[in-house]
């Protein structure tokens, strides 16, 4: 018999079910990493009692998901998850289970489960461990396989299609034979999957250590086709003067040249060239990509929209996007850099250059210091120390002070606000009321109070 040492908040917790006659197991994702030796994350519980009863035994429970047997008890400050065995009959449309129905034994609750290394359970009344289907094994091999025949276990959720991919990344395990074949067959299916699933995997995929093995696994699976064509059109586009061999391959390595823990870049890094593929036009022997980073913006904020993430998310994605192909040069003058801050925003200015970081990985698969970021971050450093304007509201004017010397309400104030920052730009020492007051009564009358 193996037996686990079962984490010290537990104890009290399987003290109640025991006191209440009750059986309780702790699964899913904390028993693997426990065989794994590595810190577990949510602790989920599952047991004989039904959601009544725990709530009958334990002082504070949310009724967190009933409908599926699952409650979610606070104790001593923290949350758990506690599901009642069950078993899931049928999945007529591949989404979820047209019923849950309780099941009596651990056994029978495990083999619900998607994965064998998802289908163990540590039993908190003596540290036992139930493993029906070879799941130490396969942590032992490092070997994703669904429990049973994987093609059925697909049919009835085709999302664990991308847990598979998700769990494979996420643990560096590989996806067994069969279970691979099954995926293949069955990727069509995934279509049948709401978005927000989807993107949640994907998010996981994409923030694990090895994005480009996800995305890989992705192509060769066929489940890129439904979940994201868009990278697709780049497989076999050539990528010239980098290590990547081709559009797919350098998004997918840029990827991962973006910092796990900010979904904003990676995704950003996996879409900066989506485009390129619509764009591509050759030049006296080069290849040009003429606009793809509008068109990539345009066509992120599509991909991104369709998988439902969030609005702000999106929109910042797309703007570091549109704009990744600044080539600063230590000839531009300082308004030149002026201007580049107007038009990235002077908070955006780090991202950007983290996707261009990423960019550059995902060229050359190496960290490498980039002198010309370096040089131009040190000029927006002094920029900024001096308050150099860069947006409107950095000017000694505002509106209502146009408005007060003669520019009426409308649309002419905010044209004259523009023209007022483009000149301070080019020339800091401007940026005096008395002076932008000036500038300003000057402009509209030559140039917007033109019948008057
Ligand atoms: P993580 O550490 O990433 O949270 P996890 O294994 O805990 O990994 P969850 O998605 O939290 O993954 O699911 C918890 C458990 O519930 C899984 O280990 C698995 O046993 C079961 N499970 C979750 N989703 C499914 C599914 N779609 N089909 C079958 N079993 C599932
Ligand atoms: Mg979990």
């Amino acid at each position: 018999m193996v037996i686990v040492r079962i984490p010290a908040e537990l104890r009290p917790i399987a003290a109640v079910f025991a006191q209440g006659g009750y059986q309780c197991f702790l699964v899913g994702g904390a028993v693997r990493d426990l065989l794994m030796n590595t810190q577990p994350g949510d602790l989920d519980l599952a047991t004989d009692a039904t959601p009544p009863q725990v709530t009958a035994i334990f002082r504070r429970v949310i009724p967190t998901g009933i409908a599926h047997g699952t409650v979610t008890i606070l104790f001593q400050g923290k949350q758990y998850e506690v599901t009642t065995f069950r078993t899931e009959t049928t999945y007529s449309d591949g989404r979820r289970p047209d019923s849950v129905a309780f099941a009596s034994t651990i056994d029978e609750d495990l083999s619900r489960r998607d994965f064998t290394i998802n289908g163990i359970a540590l039993d908190l009344h003596d540290g036992h461990v139930v493993d029906p289907f070879g799941g130490r094994d396969d942590i032992q091999r490092c070997v994703v396989r669904a429990i049973g025949e994987p093609e059925e276990r697909f049919r009835e959720d085709a999302l664990r299609l991308l847990r598979a991919i998700r769990f494979a990344v996420k643990l560096d395990f590989a996806i067994d034979k069969n279970t691979l074949a099954g995926i293949r067959r069955a990727a069509p299916t995934i279509s049948r999957i709401s978005a927000e699933r989807v993107r949640d995997e994907l998010t996981r995929m994409i923030q694990s250590p090895d994005p480009r093995r996800a995305l890989r696994l992705l192509r060769d699976t066929g489940l890129l086709t439904p979940v994201l064509p868009e990278l697709e059109t780049g497989i076999g586009v050539p990528q010239d003067g980098t290590a990547a061999p081709d559009v797919f391959e350098h998004l997918a390595l840029s990827t991962e040249g973006a910092p796990s823990d900010r979904l904003d870049l990676r995704l950003a890094a996996l879409l900066h060239d989506v485009a390129k593929p619509d764009c591509l036009q050759e030049q006296d022997g080069v290849l040009q990509f003429h606009g793809h980073d509008d068109r990539s913006a345009e066509i992120s904020e599509a991909v991104l929209r369709r998988l439902r993430y969030p609005n702000r998310l999106i929109a910042h994605v797309s703007h570091l996007i549109r704009h990744h192909m600044f080539h600063y040069t230590s000839d531009w003058t300082d308004s030149a850099v002026r201007r580049f801050l107007s038009r990235v925003g002077v908070e955006n200015v780090e991202d950007l250059f983290a996707l261009r970081a990423a960019d550059r990985y995902g060229k050359t698969g190496r960290r490498t210091a980039d002198p010309a970021i370096e040089e131009l971050r040190v000029r927006i450093a002094e920029m900024t120390a001096r308050r150099d304007a860069v947006s409107v509201a950095h000017l000694a004017v505002n509106g209502t002070d146009l408005m007060a010397a003669g520019i009426p309400r409308g649309p002419a104030v905010g044209t004259t606000l523009r023209f007022l920052l483009e000149t301070v730009m080019d020339d800091p020492g401007q940026n005096h009321q008395a002076q932008l007051l000036e500038i300003a009564r000057r402009f509209y009358e030559d140039r917007l109070n033109v019948e008057g």
